[in-house]
């Protein structure tokens, strides 16, 4: 009721005791009755106070609510016919809003004529803007809003967000049927829909409403059902394109993720770790296992267990909330697995264990192989350095035997030439002998001894080579700078003999052998020296950077060069380029490598024939 006019009501009606009668209940209601016997009396009055409904006696009729509607500005008076039957329909019935049906008692007819007044005051506050309570919240909503009436589907009344929201001015949606706006329902469909609102009341769907421009959007309706003498639908039309929108948006994204987890080749699952309920498991996984086990237990489910796996990782990344990683051979499928379980937020916000399993078979074979091959490779190294070692140190003792029988024969041979002088014998025999004890036989010894020597200098290399490779490394951090002064010290004759220039940079520490790492400068320095070009005055420089992790040292001489096809054979066993230059068994670059193999470092040379060399050596830094 509107709290400050009470609204008037025009009642005609011939007879003055029934005008009393219906007039008596309505203002008991609180509403103003003004009451004419005929159209004309009704014509004559002042209906400019607000709101105005008329209640008109039948026989009066459509052309008195035609002319009072005329008078006035359209759907601002709103007509009630009283008839004891309804009459066949009529183009004019436009005028009419309600048929009050006889017969009534006093309370269906304030029934009836409320609902007129709160149409009439819809209309009214839509029409002047009238600050009605209800009025404002249907104009304030976001929702859309209308008022259906249900006899011919047509909008009554229509909000401002409805209108934002379809294009449609307000006039045009009240010239509108529902179908119109409907995108997907035709008006077979739209009639259905208005069939079960009137008989359950309230209903709510989702649907798809067409724009003047054609365009869709989707919205939520709720409509309620005011069932009176004219029925009325109550709709609110919620926009809920974006909401849409979006859904469709996250359902993609859901889908584009299931997507890249199907098609990632690894087993990928999820389990709550309170439950062992599967919550998720990839296309990979579910394919390997032949069915989806989502729902059920876990460790049923996965290794066909009947209680929690001995090995389960639950207890580990639920107290560390870490990714561990480890690894499994499933017997029963005979795969190799690296494994990454993590505790993961689920979107219910329960913590829930991610499991990420890439199959290794492959690797684990390659790398069974390779460790198979390594432990053969150790052993057939073992078994070699035995062999140089027995043969090295066992074949030295022959040959002290041949060197020593050699040597005896030798002074036999003196013995022998003595005991000759005494005995009587023709001169040309005696030359014979003599010359067979005094130069052939000599002769031979002397390439015997010669032999043997040079098999015994190889020998005791190869000792040493084997006893280096074979002995334990004590490592510790050296001071290079100091080592390689030492060794220069050592060599201070043969560098002023020489008249050498050389130069000496900082060298940083490093780690390792002591007495083997010493060799390693002596052995190069030695060598700088040696080689140098005898046409140009010598000059080593020693100097040294880091790299990763690394110490580099640079023993650099302006000496003969090398050859590039010379330059990875020096490191072999025994490789000289020329024996007769210098003396030398070929074992110093050997004895260097296999050092620096055994401290993990490397060594390189790289040098230019008839300009110098320079030789680095890789050791790992001091800490
Ligand atoms: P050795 O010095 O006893 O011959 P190494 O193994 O130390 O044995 O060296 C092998 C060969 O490499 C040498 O005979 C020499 O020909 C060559 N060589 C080594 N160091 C140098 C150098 N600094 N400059 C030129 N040639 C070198």
């Amino acid at each position: 009721m509107h709290p400050a006019t009470a609204p008037t009501i025009l009642l005609v009606h011939a007879e003055a005791p029934a005008r009393l009668a219906l007039a008596t209940p309505l203002r008991a209601a609180g509403w103003d009755v003004v009451e004419a016997a005929t159209a004309d009396a009704a014509l004559q009055i002042n209906l400019e106070a607000y709101p105005a409904v008329a209640l008109i006696e039948h026989a009066a009729g459509r052309d008195l609510c035609a002319a009072l509607q005329s008078a006035r500005p359209p759907h601002d008076l709103h007509c009630a016919l009283i008839t004891a039957t309804l009459p066949q329909p009529s183009p004019t019935d436009e005028v009419i809003d309600l048929w009050l049906l006889r017969p009534f008692n006093d309370q269906q007819l304030v029934a009836q004529v409320r609902l007129l007044m709160r149409l009439a005051m819809l209309k009214q506050a839509h029409m002047q803007s009238l600050p009605l309570p209800y009025e404002e919240i249907i104009e304030t909503t976001m929702d859309g809003f209308w008022a259906i009436r249900v006899r011919d589907e047509r909008f009554i009344m229509v909000n401002d967000a409805y209108c934002q929201l379809s294009g449609y001015s307000r006039e045009e949606l009240l010239k509108l049927h529902i179908a119109d706006v409907e995108a997907d329902d035709d008006e077979e469909a739209v009639k259905q829909r208005i069939n079960t609102i009137m008989a359950t009341g309230l209903v709510r769907f989702e649907s798809r409403h067409r724009r003047k421009d054609g365009t869709l959007f989707d919205v939520e309706i709720s409509v309620r059902l005011i069932d009176s003498h004219e029925p009325l639908m109550v709709v609110f039309a919620r926009d809920i394109t974006e909401q849409r929108k979006t859904e469709r948006r996250l359902q993609e994204q859901h889908e584009q993720f299931l997507t890249i987890f199907d098609a990632f080749p690894a087993i990928l699952y999820v389990v709550d770790p309170a439950t062992d309920e599967v919550l998720f498991v990839n296309k990979v996984f579910q394919e390997l296992l032949g069915h989806d086990p989502v729902g059920k237990k876990c460790y049923c489910e996965f290794q066909g267990l009947s209680e929690r796996c001995s090995f389960c990782t639950n207890e580990i990344i639920l107290k560390t909330r870490q990714p561990h990683v480890w690894e499994y051979h499933n017997p029963i499928m005979n795969i190799d697995l690296l494994i990454t379980d993590q505790i993961i937020r689920w979107p219910d916000g329960r913590d829930v264990r991610f499991e990420l399993a890439i199959n290794i078979t492959t690797l684990k074979q390659v790398e069974r192989a390779h460790e198979n091959l390594s432990r053969e490779l150790a052993r057939k190294n073992r078994e070699l350095e035995q062999i140089v070692y027995v043969t090295s140190h066992d074949l030295r003792s022959p040959l002290v035997n041949v060197q020593g029988f050699s040597r005896e024969l030798q002074a036999t041979l003196d013995d022998l030439s003595q005991q000759l002088a005494t005995l009587a014998m023709p001169d040309a025999q005696r030359d014979m002998i003599n010359l067979l004890i005094k130069d052939e036989i000599p002769e031979s010894l002397h390439y015997i001894l010669n032999g043997v020597s040079r098999m015994d200098t190889l020998l005791k290399g190869l000792l040493r080579l084997s006893r280096l490779g074979r002995k334990d490394l004590s490592i510790e951090t050296l001071d290079i700078q100091r080592m390689v002064h030492e060794t220069l010290n050592a060599l201070d004759f043969e560098i002023k003999q020489a008249g050498v220039q050389v130069n000496l940079h900082p060298l940083p520490a490093c780690r390792g052998d002591a007495m083997q790492v010493s060799q390693i400068f002596a052995n190069l320095i030695n060598n700088a020296l040696k080689y140098l070009d005898p046409n140009r005055p010598g000059e080593i420089t020693i100097s040294a950077t880091k790299s990763k992790g690394m110490v580099v040292y640079c023993i650099a001489d302006n000496g003969m060069g090398l050859a590039p096809e010379h330059q990875e054979k020096i490191f072999e066993l025994y490789y000289r380029l020329d024996p007769a230059h210098s003396e030398g068994e070929g074992l110093g670059l050997t004895i260097v490598r296999t050092i620096v193999d055994r401290h993990s470092g490397w060594i390189k040379v790289e040098s230019t024939l008839g300009v110098g060399s320079q030789f680095f050596v890789a050791l790992p830094e001091a800490l």
